[in-house]
């Protein structure tokens, strides 16, 4: 079952029982609404202006059958480039699997035992919260433009 969800609600999932039916949900946010990621937009872009990323997260078990989200976000997102100070265009197709612990004993356990990422499974998870913490971890650092900066570009 797909529910596609408008960019100006905040779908919440019981994470448990989304990954138990292999449920999955999608839509188009904003970037104007992810608050943790305004600070990386260049000051002459505006919010508002800076467009809207697609997202799905989906319920799954691994290869160990270990609880997991799926969660993928694609789209363009303006950041600085750290060789030039001018905006650039940095496209984004990311796709991660996330490790779900059921009690905050089992989160310790698991993170000493894998690389991957894990998080505290919630009943009222807030689905745009996950979209945005992966953004925050795929967004380098120090973007620069692919080739030279493109002078008088
Ligand atoms: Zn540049």
């Amino acid at each position: 079952m797909t529910n596609r969800t408008p960019g100006e609600t905040s779908p919440r999932i019981d994470v448990f029982r989304f990954i138990e039916a292999g449920d999955t949900c999608s839509g188009e946010v904003p970037i104007a609404r992810l608050e943790r990621l305004l600070d990386r937009l260049p000051e002459t872009v505006e919010p508002a202006e800076a467009g809207t990323l697609v997202w799905q997260v989906r319920g799954l078990r691994d290869s160990t059958g270990r609880s997991a989200l799926e969660v993928a976000v694609e789209g363009v997102f303006p950041l600085v480039c750290q060789r030039c100070l001018r905006p650039l265009q940095w496209p984004i197709a990311q796709r991660t699997v996330v490790l779900v612990a059921r009690t905050p004993e089992a989160l310790v356990a698991l993170d000493d035992e894998v690389e991957q990422e894990v998080i505290l499974g919630s009943k009222a998870q807030e689905v745009l919260a996950l979209v945005e913490d992966e953004l925050l971890l795929s967004l380098p650092f120090a973007p620069k433009h692919e080739t030279d900066c493109g002078v008088g570009a």
